[in-house]
């Protein structure tokens, strides 16, 4: 079995944070100590960097047909999970979604099978669409399949559940001991507030946000929150967006109901007023939910600081602009690390630039999640070394089944370890990322630390800033019962 010994890094763990050698054999670490014997097949020098666990991002669409006009996501399993690995995250959670009629465990044999190109770890969550007698009774084998957390949507035409149909969800997954994981928002408001601002004549993206207002939010997540305790199910709220959604997830928790919640990057970083531009640059933040205020950012952070939040994820969800702005369905290019690749021309589907509430929502954030919380967070003061391992790595593995397998660096575990050094000055910049998007929310943001060899099971991915890996080799991942 090929060994490899990482001497003299700082390693960091959510609990601990001590210079050492990490002596690595297959795919898991074998010995962490002082003065490991010298003899490995390969050794790297980590004097001044920092070891770290590899980064896990909960929360991606890779390869994602979004919406009525089904405009896929622009990074597909290749391009995706190598611009997770040059950002330091070495597992990435995605979804299945069955389509209309489809049986959950067919959607995840074709999610399966096109996650083949993947080059880091990747698990599902399995999203809870219909909840119907057929649906509910597939629930036993989609957790034994590996996917014991269920993403349900309280907005969203198509996917959502009513009200109604959620509580009938949150029974099954109470008795077969599954997670819900939910997306908070209120489907009647939105609904109501789009059409009027359409009819109105209010297309523009700056209208988007205040169609999904705050109180929307707070109230679908209190609304959720109440569900879980009626059922007396644990529950994640994703991409918690306001310091009133973060706020009904305590007081849940004051009541005792076992409620997380999730950040995410663009959401502790951005604000609202970036809606207040250009319909070209405005449409860059078309998200649901949208960017919040300032105030919600502080309270973001705060949140994050004091545990009232649990992770940091991405919701990794690009479009090109050319996407974005109606021009195409599929992306113009494909980043790869030779160059990149033309996509062949598709009919020009549209010519207008669509109202915002039919531009694709997301954004693109897979290969800057680590290196922007290392610096707004730990340089800034705002997290200690420790919090940054566990709020982009160990918290999410405990809540979803990966521990400790994932999220550590200890004997046993996979070794999926990221030298980061944390003295590096880089410009983000979208050209000189590898993520599949022809722009970034953190353009010319300067940060220092950054991403220098990552490690996925023992195989060195990126060395250097070059892709050393396979397509391929990343593995699905099964995860336990929660
Ligand atoms: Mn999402």
């Amino acid at each position: 079995m090929t060994t490899t010994l990482i001497r003299n890094g700082r390693l960091v763990t959510a609990s601990d944070d001590f210079v050492a050698d990490l002596l690595i054999e297959g795919e898991t670490i074998q010995l962490i100590g002082k003065d490991l014997p010298m003899r490995a097949d390969r050794v790297f020098d980590a004097t001044g960097l920092l070891v770290l666990p590899g980064g896990i991002d909960p929360h991606v669409h890779l390869h994602y047909p979004q919406g009525p006009n089904q405009i896929v996501s622009s990074d597909d399993w290749l391009t995706g999970t190598i611009a997770a690995a040059f950002g330091g995250t070495t597992t990435v959670i995605d979804f299945v979604e069955a389509t209309p009629g489809e049986s959950f465990l067919r959607a995840f044999e074709a999610r399966l099978a096109d996650a083949a190109d993947a080059v880091i770890d990747f698990g599902f969550h399995m999203t809870f669409n219909r909840a119907d007698d057929a649906a509910r009774a597939e629930i036993p084998a989609v957790i034994a399949a590996g996917m014991p957390s269920f993403k349900i949507y309280m907005a969203y035409d198509n996917i959502r559940l009513t009200d109604c149909e959620m509580l009938a969800a949150l029974q099954t997954l109470k008795t077969h001991g599954g997670l819900p994981i939910v997306h908070a928002e209120d489907h009647d408001v939105i609904m109501t507030l789009v059409a009027q601002h359409i009819a109105e004549g209010h297309t523009e993206p700056r209208w988007h946000p205040r169609t999904r207002p705050v109180a929307g939010e707070a109230d679908a997540t209190a609304r959720a929150l109440a569900y879980a305790e009626i059922v007396g199910v644990p529950m994640h709220i994703v991409h918690v967006s306001s310091a009133r959604g973060m706020r009904a997830i305590q007081e849940a928790r004051a009541r005792g109901v076992r409620a997380t919640g999730e950040v995410c990057t663009q959401h502790l970083l951005l604000t609202d007023a970036l809606y207040e531009q250009s319909v070209a640059e405005a449409a860059r933040y078309v998200m649901a939910p949208p960017l919040r205020s300032e105030a919600d950012t502080r309270a973001l952070w705060d949140g994050l600081r004091a545990g009232a939040l649990d992770c940091v994820v991405t919701d990794h969800c690009p479009f090109t602009m050319a996407q974005r702005l109606g021009r195409r369905r599929t992306p113009e290019f494909r980043k790869l690390p030779g160059g990149i690749v033309t996509n062949p021309d598709e009919p020009a589907w549209s010519n207008d630039v669509p109202a915002f509430n039919r531009m694709p929502g997301g954004a693109p954030g897979i290969e800057t999640r680590v290196p922007l919380m290392f610096h707004l967070g730990v340089n800034a003061g705002k997290l200690s070394l420790q919090q940054f391992v566990n709020v982009t790595s160990t918290a999410a593995a405990k809540l979803f089944g990966l521990y400790p397998r994932k999220g550590t660096l200890a004997p046993g575990a996979d070794a999926d370890i990221v030298l980061f050094d944390p003295t590096r000055e880089v410009t983000i910049s979208a050209p000189t990322l590898h993520q599949n998007c022809d722009y970034t929310p953190y353009e010319g943001m300067r940060v220092r630390g950054w991403v220098r060899t990552v490690l996925v099971r023992g195989q060195v991915i990126i060395e250097e800033g070059e892709f050393k890996g396979k397509r391929g080799t990343g593995k699905y991942l099964k995860r336990n019962g929660l």
